[in-house]
């Protein structure tokens, strides 16, 4: 756990959360500031900071955040109508939260970012 980190005091349930889905690797929750109807947030539930950090040693929580989505997109009620997975890295990826998270966004169809 970083003690600085606002998704690390999430998993720790330091910080409240509306939670949705967790197993053995990862944890998902509500996105506080949604950006549709279906909004949720799968990190790792050990602090890995963006995808530059993953090595050969995260290939569970690697699977694990991309396992998650379509099992949260079932729950959610929309697998079949289609949802968007964002992860953001780094500055110019608008990552804001230095800890890694999968976007599960859904429920509206969204304006695409490549046009
Ligand atoms: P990103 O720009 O990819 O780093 O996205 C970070 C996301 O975390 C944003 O969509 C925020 O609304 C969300 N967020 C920040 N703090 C919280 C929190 N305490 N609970 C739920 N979502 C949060």
């Amino acid at each position: 756990m970083n003690e600085d980190c606002i998704f690390c005091k999430i998993v720790a349930g330091e910080i409240p959360s509306d939670e949705v889905y967790q197993d053995e690797w990862v944890y998902a929750f509500r996105d506080i500031n949604p950006a549709a109807p279906t909004h949720v947030l799968i990190i790792p539930k050990e602090h890995v900071v963006n995808t530059n950090e993953l090595r050969d040693e995260h290939k569970d929580i690697a699977a694990a955040l991309l396992l998650a989505a379509p099992k949260i997109a079932a729950q959610e009620g929309i697998a079949e109508s289609g949802y968007r997975l964002i992860m953001n890295n780094g500055p110019d990826g608008r990552q804001e939260v230095m800890h890694m998270h999968l976007h599960v966004l859904g429920g509206a169809r969204m304006q695409h970012p490549m046009g």
